[in-house]
């Protein structure tokens, strides 16, 4: 693996750095306090082409390798998580499996759309029952004439109320007696399909979590995913490309805790010198720095393995594990840093812990992460 990245990738980097500056930065604060979706925000990532990064360009996409999109998420979720975690979302979760499992005409009707950012994606798997044991589901789907009917409920479906295409599953009865989970593409305003609660949420404020609800909802035959069955595979490959998202998401956040502890700890003054003077402090820093470093080289050789075909599915769960609690255990120590004024609202190191904790829960908690790598190292 190299370690340099390529003049591709840094320009990537200061271009999406530029981009969080001018049109998130602003705004970041006010979209968190109003849990407001940044629709704004996401026209231009798609005007820009960061909707469809790792996408070819014959469906809309940028074309570009999976290191240099991660490399886009964390810049993006250094100045707001959710807006990375939307992009995240959008390309790891609803266009990599398009992509990888749809038919040439599901790639000519939804993929291009999304990867050009002009549709925006939601992946529907969750339900009340089934979180961490997708198995557990009991959304069904019957092929009724030239129509998929499908019932259930899905529940935590982030972009659910302001997506255009969803990618969900379903139990479809095989003839031969067994049970497949099978995926399935379901436009939205596709009758019988709707917008459940709105959840609101300790972080994350931003991006827009609901459950969405199928209640005899019929769609084209033509509308499934691979084959009948082939969905619990479609949504683990996927859950592999989201997490190495997530792991760039959570890294991006430990840089921001990192900078952000730097600047205060230089200026802040308590016995006549600066707090980083204080050895605790100093160390607390070099800790931020070290797994800020080891968490992006972690998802960097999974985007790595991903770019040369290799398996990489515990190496996205290496990296998603470790640097969501990377994240998680250094905005705590951020907001230690800022004393009282950490624990204040509209403090960015608030913020950044907040935002830090759904790291370890969605796309599998970290618990799920070590089932995913004890399963591979005990083979
Ligand atoms: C903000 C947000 C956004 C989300 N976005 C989406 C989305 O877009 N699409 C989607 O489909 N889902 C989404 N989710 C759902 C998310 O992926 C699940 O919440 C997560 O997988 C955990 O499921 P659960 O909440 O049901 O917890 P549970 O599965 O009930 O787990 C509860 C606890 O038990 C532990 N646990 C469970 N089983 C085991 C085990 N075998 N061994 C050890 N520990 C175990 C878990 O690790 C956890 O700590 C989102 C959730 C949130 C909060």
């Amino acid at each position: 693996m190299d370690f340099q990245l390529t003049e591709e990738q840094v320009l990537v980097r200061e271009n999406m750095r530029e981009f969080g500056k001018t049109y998130v930065d602003p705004i970041a604060v006010e979209i968190d306090e109003n849990s407001r979706f940044p629709a704004e925000v996401i026209q231009k990532l798609g005007e820009g082409g960061w909707m469809g990064m790792p996408i070819p360009q014959e469906y809309g996409g940028a074309g570009t390798d999976y290191l240099t999109y991660a490399i886009a998420v964390e810049e993006l979720s250094y100045f707001c998580a959710a807006t990375g975690f939307t992009m995240s979302v959008h390309t790891g979760l609803v266009c990599m499996p398009l992509l990888l499992f749809g038919n040439e005409g599901q790639k000519k009707q939804y993929l291009t759309p999304l990867a050009k950012g002009e549709h925006l994606g939601a992946f529907a798997l969750t339900e009340p029952g089934a979180g961490t044991d997708v198995g557990a589901a009991t959304s069904t789907a019957v092929l009724d004439g030239d129509e998929w009917v499908l019932n259930g409920t899905k529940t935590f479906c982030s972009n659910g109320p302001v997506a255009d295409t969803y990618i969900t599953f379903a139990w479809v009865e095989k003839e031969e007696g067994g049970r497949g989970m099978t995926c399935f593409i379901v436009p939205k305003e596709t009758a019988g399909m709707r917008v459940g609660a709105h959840f609101a949420k300790m972080g994350l404020r931003a991006s827009q979590t609901s459950e969405i609800i199928f209640k005899d909802c019929r769609i084209p035959k033509d509308n499934i995913v691979g084959k009948v069955g082939d969905g619990l595979k479609i949504a683990m490959n996927s859950f592999d490309h989201g997490r190495i998202g997530i792991a760039a998401q959570a890294v991006g956040i430990t840089q921001a805790a990192l900078d952000e502890s730097i600047a205060y700890s230089k200026q802040r003054i308590q016995f006549n010198k600066p707090i980083s003077k204080n050895q605790a402090v100093q160390w607390w820093i070099a800790d931020m720095a070290t797994e800020v470093a080891a968490a992006r080289y972690l998802t960097h050789s999974a985007c790595y393995l991903k770019d040369q075909g290799k398996s990489f599915s515990k190496e996205a769960a290496m990296a998603k594990l470790f640097a969501a609690e990377c994240s998680m255990r250094h905005t705590v120590k951020a907001v230690q840093i800022y004393g009282g004024y950490g624990y204040i609202k509209g403090q960015k190191v608030e913020r950044l812990m907040r935002d830090a904790k759904i790291t370890e829960i969605y796309e599998g908690t970290s618990e799920a992460q070590r089932m995913v790598i004890a399963g591979n190292v005990l083979r």
